[in-house]
């Protein structure tokens, strides 16, 4: 690629700037699921920030993608379709002829990663129900370049999931099956003021400098607690419903515990102590076949 000492667009939404001096080759993409506003707020002001010259890096290589611009023009979590982008990553998607547009822009994602020959991708999300901060990662906790990342994060979970029960599907397991650092971070409920473009903005900034690519001291975050995902309860029937007060993410439900319903009156019972992660409350986020709620376990 070429040299870009301010910050230029290589694509369709986005931007690089290349500080012409070896560093870490950052990526911090948002907007995966377009209507996740605190993310996507924080990143185009990153991309003004830059591209006027308020910012400039001192080294290294910074990427930042917004990556489903569509979506976000609906204000909705994907495009036309509802082709879910964070599940367009598996090499066997990659490699099929393109029919929706989230599956031609996992390609021109990859493309810009390549490009730049990404080290360390953060993906900025939000959570659909209400739970605090957490953060997803592939490769094993120990992993030094991912600890180096995620060190400088405010979540204090880490849903560790080195056997990619998540699927191999998403952004961040793109990077993470390659031997580079890839972090899904949730930033928090989509529906907390808390988690404003204000705060996501700052976490980013932390980010760089942390990896060197801005003057000033990072703050490096207290050890995480630890869950592995373990899998997932797929929805198998038609008409589930939710008992009242389950379904927020990060909640810790006993083993025994009616999770909900089918219209059949079947009950989905946990069958062991789990920690509920990106439970689908919402009608149109339930599939037969896809996840009702994925589960970690403690440690
Ligand atoms: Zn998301």
């Amino acid at each position: 690629m070429g040299y870009h000492p301010r910050m230029e667009p290589i694509g369709e939404s986005i931007w690089c700037q290349d500080s012409g001096k070896p560093g870490v080759s950052l990526a911090i993409s948002f907007g995966v699921h377009g209507n996740e506003r605190a993310p996507v707020d924080a990143g185009l002001r990153l991309v003004e920030e830059f591209g006027r010259g308020e910012r400039t890096l001192r080294e290294g290589k910074l990427l930042l993608l917004h990556a489903n611009p569509r979506a976000t023009e609906r204000d909705e979590r994907w495009s036309e379709g509802g082709m879910d982008l964070n599940r367009c990553f598996h090499p066997d998607v990659l490699a099929a002829e393109p029919e929706l547009f989230e599956q031609r822009r996992a390609r021109e994602l990859v493309e810009a990663l390549e490009r730049v020959e990404a080290e360390v991708l953060v993906d900025f999300h939000c959570t659909v129900e209400p739970g605090s901060r957490f953060l997803m990662q592939h490769p094993p906790v120990d992993h030094a370049p991912s600890r180096r990342a995620y060190s400088l994060l405010q979540a204090d979970t880490l849903l560790a999931d080195p056997d990619l029960n998540f699927g191999g599907v998403s952004f961040d397991e793109w990077m993470s099956t390659r031997g580079k650092v890839g972090i899904c971070y949730e930033t928090g409920w989509i529906g907390d003021p808390a988690n404003s473009p204000e705060s996501v903005h700052g976490e980013m900034l932390n980010l760089m400098r942390g990896h060197g690519l801005l003057e000033g001291e990072a703050t490096r975050y207290p050890e995480k607690t630890l869950l592995s995902l373990a899998g997932t309860i797929p929805c198998e029937e038609e008409g589930f419903a939710w008992c009242d007060g389950m379904g927020t993410n990060l909640q810790r439900v006993a083993a025994g515990s009616v999770l909900g319903t089918y219209a059949s009156g079947r009950e989905v019972v946990l069958d062991t102590d789990a920690v509920l992660i990106f439970p689908k409350k919402k009608p149109e986020l339930v599939k037969i076949g896809s996840p009702l709620v994925y589960i970690g376990l403690s440690g």
